[in-house]
This record gives structure tokens, C-alpha cells and sequence, in this order.
């Protein structure tokens, strides 16, 4: 029996319902309860608190979420496989968890949002979670329908997310990340506390909504952003050419000598307000 919960462990659980972990799913599973919890406290309090998890697999994030006291999980598993092994957890914690069996790149995490305080914790499959983190920092409203995101990522992909202009991995994500949410590294994970172990590092981000980001047109950011980072290397004056290139920047009172990775967050806003 598990400390946290008096649940059985994971490795007998997995052993159990015959979860051998599937590539093709991004099935990396962490079995310490104690890091799963380390990961759940990140969010911050939980009482009260409705979880989405995306892809809870056997169950040891859930476990961890709820143990710490939120009020409900609502968690989508693409894998069938693992329903039985997330039942056990239901019955567990009665009328606690609700498992959805689907693809959560297809579902309507905004649609599904109940009244009180939501948070999303999710060990992401690699494969799905930058698209998944795109969804969420473009709700149809701002600020959105959750308090915080608390994500695993692959270290590189969470530099990105909480890079800014003084940073190498700067780029189009961190900008929405940055004008959207304060983003920021959490800890690092090692690939041995996987099973089986990824390749590389894996790392927790935990991002909060501004309540006013600066106004922007999402998709006109996303348009200056594209070009101005596709050819990172070049000056505004030519990655910017399709856009308006000098006398843009003139408007905007940018230099346009100046390349992608030098802007700050205000400044790629200050230009795609001018589009
Ligand atoms: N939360 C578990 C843990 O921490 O041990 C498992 C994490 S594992 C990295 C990713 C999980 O996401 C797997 O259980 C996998 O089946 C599930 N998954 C993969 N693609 C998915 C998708 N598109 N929608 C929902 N779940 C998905």
C-alpha cells in the first residue's frame, strides 16, 4: 500500500492491468507518489480546487492531486487500457474523479470549465503538449477559464516557454507565453524517474494569467511573430518585408536593424497593433 493513499503501488498496478507504456502515446509513467506530489504542490492549494489532468495513464499524478485535497479530477485519457486502473482510484474517491476516455486535443477543456476555481496539471504527452499549451493561452475568453497550468515538458521546450529577450531560446513561444502569462521554471526532472526513461530531461512549468495582458490582436502577433522569427537571423527591415518591413518599424519606432530575438514582448505588440 501506497503512504499517500493506502491505493497499491503503481508498478503492481501497471503489472496488473498489463500497462506496458506505448511510444506512439508519449507513455512516459512516473511511479513515485512522492514526485508526483511534489509536482501536484506546485499548483499551489488545491482544496476546492476542480483539476483538469490530460493523460493521467495509471493514475500517479491523479493519485497525488487528489490526495493533496481538490476537490474533483476531470481527466482525459486517450488509452483505454488505463480505465480500469483509473476506476480503482474513482471508487477510491468517491465522486471525485471523472475520467473521459478521448483525445484532449479534440476536447473542449473551456465548454467543460464548471463554477469555482480550475487548475490544469498534466504530465504532457511530448508529442501533443505544446499544441495543448497554444490552446489554453487562446481561450475564446481572457482572462481564461483556469488559475494556473502546472506542465511537464522536455527541458527544452520549457526554456522556450519561459524564455524572453535576454534568453537564446526566446522565440514564438515564449512571446505568446510572456504577453499571456507569467511563465516560470518550476524544477527538473531526470529521465530515470520515468518509466521507461525518456531521452532527455523533462521539466515542470507553472504559468499564471495576466488579468491585462497588453491588447493585441492574437492572430496579428502570431503573423509578426512567424516572420520576424523565421528568419531570426536577419534584420526586421528583412524578415519583416511582407509586412510593411521600414516603414512599419518607423511607425512603430523600432530600429530596423534589429533582429527577432532582441524585441521584447511589448514591442512585437507595439507592431502587430500597427498591422
Ligand atoms: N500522468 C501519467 C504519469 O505521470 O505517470 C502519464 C503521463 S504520460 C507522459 C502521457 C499520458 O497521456 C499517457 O497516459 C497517454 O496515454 C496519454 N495521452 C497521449 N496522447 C493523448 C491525447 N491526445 N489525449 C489524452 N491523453 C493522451
Amino acid at each position: 500500500m501506497a503512504a499517500i493513499d493506502g491505493l497499491p503501488p503503481l508498478r503492481d498496478v501497471i503489472a496488473r492491468h498489463g500497462l506496458d507504456a506505448r511510444k506512439a502515446l508519449g507513455q512516459n509513467f512516473l511511479l513515485d507518489l512522492n514526485l508526483t506530489q511534489k509536482i501536484a504542490r506546485t499548483a499551489g492549494p488545491l482544496e476546492g480546487v476542480t483539476v483538469f489532468e490530460v493523460g493521467p495513464g495509471p493514475g500517479g499524478l491523479t493519485r497525488a492531486i487528489l490526495s493533496l485535497g481538490a476537490k474533483k479530477v476531470i481527466a482525459v485519457e486517450r488509452d483505454h487500457r488505463c480505465l480500469p486502473a483509473l476506476a480503482e482510484i474513482a471508487d477510491h474517491y468517491p465522486g471525485r474523479l471523472e475520467v473521459i476516455e478521448g483525445d484532449a486535443l479534440k476536447t473542449d477543456f473551456e465548454a467543460m470549465a464548471p463554477e469555482g476555481p480550475v487548475k490544469i496539471i498534466a504530465n504532457l504527452p511530448y508529442n501533443v503538449g505544446t499544441q495543448l499549451l497554444i490552446n489554453w493561452l487562446l481561450p475564446r475568453q481572457w482572462p481564461p477559464f483556469w488559475q494556473s497550468l502546472t506542465l511537464m515538458f522536455q527541458r527544452e521546450v520549457g526554456l522556450r516557454i519561459v524564455a524572453d529577450e535576454s534568453d537564446d531560446h526566446y522565440g514564438r513561444l515564449g512571446v505568446l507565453c510572456g504577453w499571456r502569462t507569467e511563465a516560470h521554471m518550476a524544477f527538473d526532472v531526470p529521465p530515470q524517474a520515468f518509466t521507461p526513461p525518456p531521452k532527455v530531461t523533462s521539466s515542470v512549468v507553472h504559468l499564471v494569467p495576466r488579468q491585462n495582458p497588453l491588447p493585441c490582436d492574437v492572430e496579428k502577433l502570431e503573423r509578426v511573430t512567424q516572420a520576424a522569427f523565421g528568419q531570426r537571423r536577419k534584420m526586421l527591415r528583412q524578415s519583416l518585408k511582407s509586412l510593411g518591413g521600414e516603414a512599419l518599424l518607423a511607425k512603430a519606432e523600432i530600429d530596423s536593424a534589429r533582429r527577432a530575438e532582441t524585441l521584447s514582448v511589448e514591442e512585437f505588440c507595439r507592431i502587430a497593433n500597427l498591422l
